[in-house]
């Protein structure tokens, strides 16, 4: 008897830090979808962005480590941190298919990424490999032609960005982070100006 193939997301991202917003959408995207596994794939963080925050992809890989620590499904893969240069998403769908051939592949994006989409390279590329998993962040994201799409429900407020800044000036606004994430954070003076 064959077995339905393995539900793998991949959850992309700068991750820069990890808050609980992504933890919240990964586990929302696993319960709607019955997923088995979701891998974090931080990403190389381009030269052009790293001007003001020049946080590893080393560090942004042990905060997310610290942060699944306790979920079972949540993989944190290195991937694209070992590639030579940024990774374009629909390369590393299309590597991530021929690693896992006989799963059915997911990507996991907030609505923000969900309306840049069409911009990035080759989003049809990516279309043809993965199905995509999309929580709102303001505006109901709206399906697309030619893109497989589930929308998940659950808003939540975090944004690294948001995180970045207020770390920046005071300690306390970190109700948003795993307690490990932040000890991290304040063990490496990450954020600071
Ligand atoms: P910033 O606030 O700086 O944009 P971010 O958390 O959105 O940070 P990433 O770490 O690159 O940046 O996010 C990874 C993915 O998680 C993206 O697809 C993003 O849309 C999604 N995401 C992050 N936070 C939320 C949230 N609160 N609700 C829905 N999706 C989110």
């Amino acid at each position: 008897m064959s077995h339905p193939p393995r539900k793998i997301a991949i959850f992309g991202g700068t991750f820069d830090p990890v808050h609980l917003g992504h933890i919240h959408l990964a586990g929302l995207a696993k319960a709607a979808l019955g997923l088995d596994e979701v891998r974090f794939l931080p990403c190389r963080i381009s030269p052009h962005k790293t001007a003001s925050i020049p946080t590893s992809g080393g560090d942004r890989y042990e905060m997310l480590r610290l942060a699944t620590a306790e979920i079972p499904w949540a993989v944190v893969d290195d991937y694209e941190l070992h590639q030579p240069g940024p990774s374009y998403s629909f390369e590393t769908a299309e590597a991530m298919a021929r690693k896992f051939p006989a799963a059915r592949l997911f990507w996991i994006m907030g609505g923000d990424q969900w309306e840049a989409l069409p911009r990035w390279k080759h989003p049809e590329r990516l279309a043809k490999t993965v199905e995509f998993i999309v929580l709102a962040r303001g505006d109901a994201p709206q399906p697309r032609d030619g893109y497989r799409f589930h929308l998940v429900h659950g808003e939540h407020p975090a944004s690294a960005t948001a995180i970045r800044k207020v770390i920046s000036n005071s300690d306390d606004a970190l109700k948003w982070l795993d307690p490990a994430v932040v000890n991290f954070i304040q063990h490496h003076r990450l954020y600071r100006p």
